[in-house]
């Protein structure tokens, strides 16, 4: 036995034949190819030589006493190393059932004795390749499949023609999908896509089938278990040779870990250690993108600059470690303050559109978006040093922060992030100048604004306290009966200083600092004990209307309010209607929803007032349970003059009348008004063509003379 390749081992013969002058031939002729040829001259035997020898080839007789060819065959193939080792069978001529019955038990192929032994060592060689290719190829799926286990990356292919999805076996693990199949149904898998992401997956997917190209999507899978990870898909489209799409193949990745380390590291390179919040490079940035999205939208942007009064003295008397936490504390204090005061604007989920930052030491700086005038900056930097103005503990002592702020304002006090931040800065030292614990504007003329609204809020808050607002009425008459059907409340407030405040001016303000709530509760109480009177004086089913802020309706405490109030003024809760604007309905919508049902329940009406300047969607009016619409005064002065706001509010009240909701035309002055509104079936109208609002006494006398 010869080999020609003294390097490489010759491949292993094993012929099992009970036959010894095959064996005998087999050996001499085979050996003389260079094959090393082990024999054994039966199935026991030839079991046993196959486990000694682990030969690369069986070539196995059929016909043998005892065990026969086939058993062999099938023992072999049962044992770990003989699973894929190639066994020629050796049967006799066109006998095809053996031959039928050879591949059935596992055999590679078969040979027809007599045997042609030049040709049966070539036909070896060839099957020899073809078994070393194999077990490449799958030693090479094995490391494959290693591979993509240990980066957490799976393969799958798209058979478009089946919809089935073959899965690799690191695809499968990553989708915790079990190995019961081979090929899955390609639903399968997207349902276990994450929700929100399985649109554009899909959508991704058809794309890529109609361009004939591919595509490259981060999304999330939830696991069975409901763990949720971020995972990189990546396709392409097989074509065919007549250019027909036949597959979408790809690979799915888990990004999670990278994802979350990416997370990590940049938390830590725009955050700052000591307090957490954003540091000077992130607040930079963010106010960059502010700006351009503030030139986008015409908003109003403001910076405060913030800087602790004396922080070195408590530095030097208490040490670095209690400086560290004094710094803690005013980070928190302004989170708090942020988060509570209702003049910073909220973003669509409710939380404050403002970032706070430490530029380091103990400079703070706030970013402002979206306000409605820039005195709110100055009402918020108040609130801030209002806040910090409370005793704090450091180290048993008992210290008094204060802090000195800056304000510039996007657009005039700068035009981009560098200057905003250096005319804040710049203002913020004006402030210290001028003795500490204040806030100053860059530009000084807004000061005064400020501090006048300051003081606004101020006596606004007293007013209320003292009970001195005042409620006028407004009558509204119902057109079929030319009676006076109710009246709206309208506040109104007379300043030591200034004399008579419009609602306009300081409803808003009230709404902005939160004293909306005790406004409006005094107007509720005033307004039923005045409409109470002329409902015992003979207008039994006289109806009130007071108007909601959008700030109340968030309130938790207003039915409690509301349901207190009816009952110490003893009014009927159905002969009270809410008027609210259709930007309250919107805000937030749940809670407003549940809100106007609980009053609903209680027999009160809901009314929405200035109907057409808002959304005006006629899906509200579906969605909420409202009783009557008012059409806003500004299309009813456009009657007579404007064609427009004639073809509007005829169309509000065609809707409405389709919808059965009543209708209130506010703010008429004109017969010509009246006659249009009365034309089109209007219920009922409000204005000063029928009168001004009036105190109570003088409304008390007008209705008496009105509905006698
Ligand atoms: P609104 O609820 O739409 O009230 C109607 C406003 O139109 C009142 O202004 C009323 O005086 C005015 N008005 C009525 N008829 C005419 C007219 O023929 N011509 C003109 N030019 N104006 C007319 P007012 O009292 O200044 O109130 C303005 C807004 O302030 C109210 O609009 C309402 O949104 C708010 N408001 C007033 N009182 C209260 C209140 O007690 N609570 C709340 N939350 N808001 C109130
Ligand atoms: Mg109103
Ligand atoms: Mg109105």
């Amino acid at each position: 036995m010869t080999s020609p390749e003294p390097s490489k081992r010759s491949s292993r013969l094993l012929i099992i034949d009970d036959d010894p002058l095959i064996r005998l031939l087999a050996c001499e002729r085979l050996g003389i190819d260079g094959f090393e040829v082990f024999e054994a001259d039966g199935g026991i035997a030839g079991i046993a030589a196959f486990s000694e020898v682990q030969p690369d080839l069986v070539l196995l007789d059929v016909e043998m006493p005892g065990m026969n060819g086939f058993e062999v065959c099938q023992a072999i193939r049962a044992t770990p190393s003989g699973s894929h080792v190639p066994i020629l069978i050796l049967t006799g001529r066109d006998d095809v059932p053996s031959i039928e019955r050879a591949y059935g038990t596992g055999a590679t192929d078969f040979v027809a004795k007599p045997l042609n032994w030049l040709i049966l060592a070539h036909r070896i060689r060839y099957m020899l390749r073809a078994s070393e290719s194999f077990i490449e190829v799958r030693s090479q799926q094995v490391r494959l499949d290693d591979v993509q286990q240990h980066a957490r990356l799976g393969s799958w292919e798209i058979d478009l023609r089946t919809g089935l999805l073959k899965p690799s076996i690191a695809f499968r693990s990553l989708f915790g999908l079990g190995g019961e199949d081979d090929l899955l149904f390609v639903e399968k898998v997207l349902d276990l896509v994450h929700p929100e992401d399985r649109a554009a997956l899909e959508s991704a997917g058809f794309q890529a089938l109609s361009n004939r190209d591919g595509f490259s999507l981060e999304h999330r899978i939830v696991g069975r278990d409901g763990s949720v990870r971020i995972v990189h898909s990546q396709a392409r489209v097989r074509t065919g040779n007549e250019d027909e799409v036949l597959a979408l193949e790809g690979f799915t990745q888990d990004i999670t870990d990278r994802r979350r380390t990416e997370e990590e590291i940049r938390f830590l390179a725009f955050s700052d250690s000591l307090t957490g919040l954003a540091n000077r490079v992130a607040f930079k940035l963010h106010l960059e993108s502010a700006v351009q999205r503030s030139a986008r939208m015409r908003g109003i942007l403001a910076v405060l600059f913030l800087d602790v009064d004396q922080f070195k003295r408590v530095n030097d008397t208490f040490g670095h470690t209690a400086g560290d936490r004094l710094l803690r504390m005013v980070s928190e204090k302004l989170s708090r303050i942020i988060h509570e005061c209702s003049t910073v604007p909220r973003s669509s989920n409710g939380e404050p559109d403002a970032l706070i930052a430490r530029l380091g030491g103990d400079e703070f700086t706030i970013l402002l978006e979206r306000l409605t005038h820039p005195s709110d900056a100055g009402v918020i930097a108040e609130r801030v040093i209002e806040a910090l103005a409370c005793p704090a503990w450091i180290e048993g002592h008992e210290v008094r922060i204060t802090a000195s702020i800056g304000i510039a304002v996007w657009p005039h006090d700068g035009a981009d992030a560098e200057t905003l931040l250096r005319n804040a800065d710049s203002a913020m030292y004006h402030a210290k100048e001028l003795g500490r614990a204040n806030f100053q504007y860059y530009r000084r003329e807004l000061n005064s604004h400020a501090l006048e609204r300051l003081e606004l809020e101020a006596n606004l808050s007293r007013a209320i306290q003292e009970d001195c607002l005042e409620v006028h009425f407004q009558p509204k008459l119902e057109i079929a009966t030319g009676k006076i059907a109710g009246c709206e409340a309208l506040v109104r407030w007379q300043d030591s200083r200034r004399g008579s405040v419009a609602p306009s001016t300081f409803v808003p303000l009230a709404e902005a600092s939160g004293l909306i709530l005790g406004l409006g509760e005094s107007v509720l109480r005033n307004a039923c004990l005045g409409a109470r009177t002329w409902q015992r004086n003979g207008h039994a089913d006289f109806r009130l209307a007071v108007n909601l802020s959008p700030a109340q309706i968030k309130d938790d405490r207003l039915i409690d309010t509301i349901d207190e109030v009816l009952r110490e003024t003893e009014f009927d809760p159905s002969l009270i209607e809410f008027e609210i604007t259709e930007s309250a309905l919107i805000q937030d919508e749940d809670r407003t929803l549940a809100a106007l049902h609980k009053l609903r329940e209680r027999g009160c009406r809901i009314s929405l007032d200035d109907f057409g300047t808002g959304y005006s969607s006629l899906s509200n009016l579906k969605r909420f349970p409202v009783d009557t619409l008012k059409i806003d005064r500004s299309f009813v002065s456009g009657i007579g003059v404007c064609p427009a706001d004639e073809a509007i509010t005829a169309a509000i009240l065609a809707m409405a009348q389709n919808l059965g909701v009543r209708v209130v035309a506010e703010g008429i002055e004109t017969d010509k008004q009246f006659q249009f509104l009365a034309d089109r079936k209007c219920d009922e109208v409000q204005g000063f063509l029928i009168s001004r609002p009036l105190d109570v006494t003088t409304f008390g006398i007008f209705l008496d003379e009105h509905n006698r």
